[in-house]
């Protein structure tokens, strides 16, 4: 038996929005593909995340619109979740930071480092917004940036030269919500000590050989640079109280409690399960559990340096990330995504120019931002479905599957006369097919996805060269063993490509005969042909071409749309009801 547990984690997308396509290939999209490899391999997985509904962005976006913040990132929940499962998104849990659970948790948690001497308070002055009476922490704050001169810049960061800052260095600081003058005002905060906990995640990560260069390089700069003491606590009254002896009317800052949410959605997903929250625990104890995250690069610090840090402090051991994969950024026809520039697509807009998932699961985990930015652009899109997708793998799987159903009654064959060449084929198959195990393996998904188009590409070469439709008008035997070559590189390529496009991948599944699931017969099964006999379902293509016409025509309706859409209360309600 298999004792390992693997947690897969994707970032908790902060639900003041919907996610957009380059959010969305960073966390869920990716960690729903390794989920769906490692089940194929047979492996206990628990895929969790959740909708992050505090802090004061979801404050002001639900004062704006005039509801309460909780009813806000309620209906913003909903959303999230539906939209999630219109893609496919297999999650075993996906919950809120206001799951009970959840913010029981997070309380006990930072009470826990509280009484380990790791949180002390100290008495600061922060900008102040006399007319929304809130304190205006990181991007509320904004004004001239010292450095370059820009406006409007961040009270944490400037966006255009990247300086790090403080709202005190802002030149003629403003409210970002209203545009007053901020005044200055005395608060007591709660401060993580992090200090003292720098040289076991330090060790923690210099020891991680797993840990990809992106992660271990920005990592090791920022503990290099040395670890200050964050603030642990806001002044929002949206979030979770945070349980410090004299803390009342503060809540925990987001940041550190949406990241103990791997924890506590496992806590939830097995007292959903019939077990125990304390299972949860145990399972986030046991040192055979691997947790691996899946985020986009902007979220780095957050899970290799403050949750282990976060982690290490409660002295509780639990596991630290097993590795943690780190996209790069995802640029929309040459530009950053923005929602205040109208720059991208969205997750639910997406779906309304091209419906079928499958199509955009597999163009997004073909551009994969994985070791570099990449860019998305309608016209690649539009060639990776057509040509990709339907003229090289389509084409092939239906070739297959047709000659059988016409040549040999629909049944299975057995190989039972092969010549050198077919068993070079099949052997080189299967050799690309243990390639693309050991990239899936390794989280290196785009790569992975593109060696699978291979079997496609060989099985074409070998079909055009070999053409066993003249072969079985001489030599039945042999042409129908060629066909049960062919076969086998289909069932390849059915698991290979069963974590990206999982339902196209089910239906051809059954199309080849099998009863059971492909889950069921697992990746192992793929390095045996397809056993004779079977009885292929009804044959039918599997993809079809995208016509770029019409796309483009759906993509004006859907930006004439959009600013109807964007000045309604909630612009995705239609989505739930
Ligand atoms: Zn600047
Ligand atoms: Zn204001």
């Amino acid at each position: 038996m298999n004792s390992i547990v693997w947690i897969i984690g994707s970032a908790w997308p902060y639900v003041n929005y919907v996610p957009h396509l380059g959010n969305l290939i960073g966390s869920a999209l990716s960690a729903d593909v390794y989920a769906r490899y490692l089940r194929l391999r047979g492996e206990k997985v628990i895929f969790v995340s959740g909708s992050d509904v505090h802090g004061t962005p979801i404050e002001v976006e639900a004062r704006k619109l005039g509801v309460d913040p909780q009813e806000y990132s309620e209906i913003m929940h909903r959303i999230v979740s539906e939209l999630f499962k219109r893609w496919n998104i297999s999650y075993d849990n996906y919950t809120s930071t206001e799951s009970k659970i959840h913010v029981r948790f997070v309380q006990e948690f930072f009470l826990k480092l509280y009484e380990r001497g790791l949180i002390f308070e100290k008495e600061d002055e922060l900008p102040y917004c006399p007319k929304d009476k809130i304190f205006l922490p990181d991007r509320f704050i904004v004004g001239t940036c010292p450095y370059c001169g820009y406006w409007p810049a961040r009270g944490d960061q400037c966006e255009k030269c990247g300086s790090l800052l403080e709202p005190r260095q802002l030149i003629d600081p403003r409210c970002a919500i209203c545009g007053s003058v901020p005044e200055w005002r005395k608060t007591k905060h709660w401060y993580l000590d992090l200090k003292k906990l720098e040289q076991d995640v330090l060790k923690y990560v210099e020891s991680n050989d797993r840990l990809p260069e992106n992660v271990k390089t920005m990592s090791l700069s920022i503990l290099k640079a040395g670890l200050k003491p964050r603030a642990v606590t806001r002044d929002n009254r949206w979030g979770i109280p945070a349980p410090f002896p004299g803390a009342e009317g503060k809540t925990i800052y987001v940041w550190f409690e949406a990241v103990l949410g791997y924890i506590s959605a496992t806590m939830e997903y097995m007292e959903k399960s019939g077990k125990s929250v304390e299972d949860g625990l145990k399972i986030w104890k046991d040192p055979n559990t691997r947790v691996v995250f899946f985020i986009g690069k902007d979220n780095i610090p957050f899970h290799s340096i403050i949750l282990p840090a976060l982690l290490i402090g409660s002295g509780e051991g639990y596991v630290l990330p097993y590795t943690i994969s780190a996209t790069e950024y995802l640029m929309y026809e040459g530009q950053k995504f923005s929602k205040s520039n109208r720059v991208g697509i969205w997750i639910d807009e997406a779906l309304k120019i091209i419906e079928n998932v499958d199509y955009w699961r597999f163009i997004l985990i073909y551009i994969r931002p994985e070791t570099k930015d990449s860019n998305f652009s309608w016209d690649q899109a539009i060639d990776i479905v057509n040509s990709i997708l339907n003229d090289t793998i389509g084409n092939f799987i239906h070739r297959v599957l047709t000659l059988i159903k016409r040549r040999l009654e629909g049944i299975t064959p057995k190989i039972t006369k092969l010549e050198k060449h077919d068993e070079d084929v099949r052997d080189e198959a299967l050799k690309v097919f243990r390639e693309v195990e050991n990239l899936y393996y390794q989280i290196r998904l785009r790569e992975a996805l593109h060696k699978a188009v291979d079997i496609a590409r060989i099985g074409n070469k070998y079909f055009n060269e070999r053409r066993p439709w003249d072969v079985l008008k001489n030599d039945r035997e042999l042409g129908s063993s060629i066909l049960g070559v062919g076969l086998h590189l289909v069932k390849m390529l059915a698991l290979s490509l069963y974590p990206v496009i999982p339902e196209s991948m089910s239906r051809l599944w059954k199309m080849i005969g099998y009863d059971k699931d492909i889950i069921e017969h697992g990746w192992a099964s793929g390095y045996e042909p397809v056993p004779e006999g079977l009885k292929l379902g009804d044959v039918a293509p599997l993809f079809t071409k995208i016509d770029k016409e019409e796309i483009k025509r759906r993509l004006d309706a859907l930006m004439k749309d959009r600013a109807v859409r964007w000045s309604r209360k909630f612009p995705w309600e239609q989505v739930i009801l």
